[in-house]
């Protein structure tokens, strides 16, 4: 075992697996580990690094802040902080009546929407809307407030009690109308479940959603920690419905990789928080929204959007092109990609990928995802497309072998 190995089991808390590599460089998409061993990345840290690695305008950004001023309280207000507010109001259509609460992360923004939520509908100190709707199988994080809010029974069973009045709800119209009434406070919903397998809502939900909300006065919370920044082929993916909710949270992708995340809330949401109901140290510092800025600036600049909408068409082409029996199409949006596979075998496909020199993810047993940077090009996807065929192919004679010797090879481990 390398020494690092050694290191990362001695030191590190046993919530994951073993890591698979030691990795010291980026550039673009691509990954150095201290060998010096190239690998394509088409993960980018889970939907995180939208410009990719060191990517100019991002190393600008963060030298330039620091130069010049990294953090000062929550009591004071900063240019680029309130740059960045501005701007997240406009990308998001909040308009004059959004407000904007900035955390260190997705949980964190999900923690401030779940506090939003409990304080609607509360009138004289009486809580007049003690019901949250969640929906099975969604994530939103892994802090107890939005563990419970998460819909997967075996993450949340070896923390419980969860902090109460959430339920769960299947992803269909009928399920949310049958459990609607006035005494929700609000609906929190992932535009496409991320960590469930890159799982759309069903077509038409979201609109319905927001009427079903409206008529009981519920909070329709959208969670763009995954699907924002321009990784689905929109700014945010709710604008493709054509609602408008009531608060979104955003993180991993706005920050090209600086730990940031934000709640925006729209209309009369936005009167919700009064002074010293909410608040983080970090939350919203100059380095921090420094950096956002300059990656949504750059987002929109080189049109970054629109080339995650073409390069997300051109590989579900491609990739639909390779010739295996272990795909079974995609799910997602853009550069948000499921593909679905034949078999649950997506972390040997994962294991065969990284021998292979690429970086991918088994969001499921039967799904591979990918979440490259939104800056690939011909090159990167050509390069893609050949490794992965080779990594299914690995996998395909594997299991070829399998039949054929009738023996049962274990599957790698790999860690998620
Ligand atoms: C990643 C994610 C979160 C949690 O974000 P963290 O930054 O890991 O706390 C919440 N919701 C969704 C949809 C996510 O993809």
């Amino acid at each position: 075992m390398s020494a690092w190995k050694d290191d990362a089991a001695r030191d590190l808390v046993r919530n994951a697996g073993e890591r698979f590599a030691l990795f010291v460089r980026g550039e673009g998409s691509s990954l150095w580990d201290d060998e010096g061993r190239r690998y394509l990345d088409f993960l980018g840290g889970i939907a995180v690094t939208s410009l990719g690695h060191a990517h100019p305008v991002f190393v600008e950004a963060v030298a330039t802040q620091a130069a010049t001023l990294a953090h000062v309280s929550n009591f004071f207000a900063t240019p680029p902080q309130l740059a960045l507010a501005a701007q997240l109001k406009r990308l998001t259509g909040a308009g004059e009546s959004g407000r904007v609460y900035f955390s260190n992360s997705g949980a964190e923004a999900n923690e401030a929407a779940f506090k939003l939520a409990r304080l609607h509908g509360r009138t004289d100190g009486v809580d007049t809307r003690p019901r949250i709707l969640s929906l099975t199988n969604a994530f939103h994080g892994r802090t107890m407030g939005t563990l419970a809010l998460t819909g997967k029974t075996y993450m949340q069973e070896p923390f419980g009690p969860m902090v109460p009045g959430v339920e769960f709800l299947d992803s269909t119209v009928e399920a949310l109308e049958a459990a609607m009434d006035d005494r929700v406070a609000a609906l929190f919903v992932e535009p496409i479940k991320g960590e469930a397998g890159v799982v759309p809502l069903p077509e038409g939900y979201l609109a319905a959603a927001r009427e079903i909300t409206e008529r009981h006065g519920a909070l329709l919370i959208v969670d763009e920690i995954q699907t924002g920044a321009g990784r689905t082929g929109a700014w945010f993916a709710f604008q493709r419905a054509g609602i408008v909710p009531d608060a979104i949270t955003v993180a991993k992708g706005i920050g090209g990789g600086f730990p940031i995340g934000a709640l925006i809330t729209f209309g009369t949401a936005s009167d919700l928080f009064t002074p010293g109901s909410h608040g983080s140290t970090f939350g919203g510092n100059s380095l921090g929204t420094a950096v956002a800025g300059a990656v949504l600036d750059e987002i929109e600049r080189a049109g970054l959007v629109e080339n995650a909408e073409q390069r997300g068409i051109q590989l579900r082409e491609q990739i639909a092109a390779i010739d295996t029996t272990l795909v079974d199409g995609c799910r997602g949006e853009g550069l948000l990609i499921g593909v679905a596979l034949t078999a649950p075998v997506a972390p040997a496909v994962v294991a065969a990928a990284q021998q292979h020199g690429l970086i991918i993810n088994a969001a499921n047993d039967a799904t591979i995802r990918l979440a490259p940077a939104l800056t690939i090009g011909d090159v990167e996807i050509d390069e893609f497309v050949d490794l992965f065929a080779r990594a299914l192919r690995t996998v395909q004679d594997a299991l070829l072998l399998d039949d054929q010797t009738q023996t049962q090879t274990p599957t790698p481990e790999v860690s998620r």
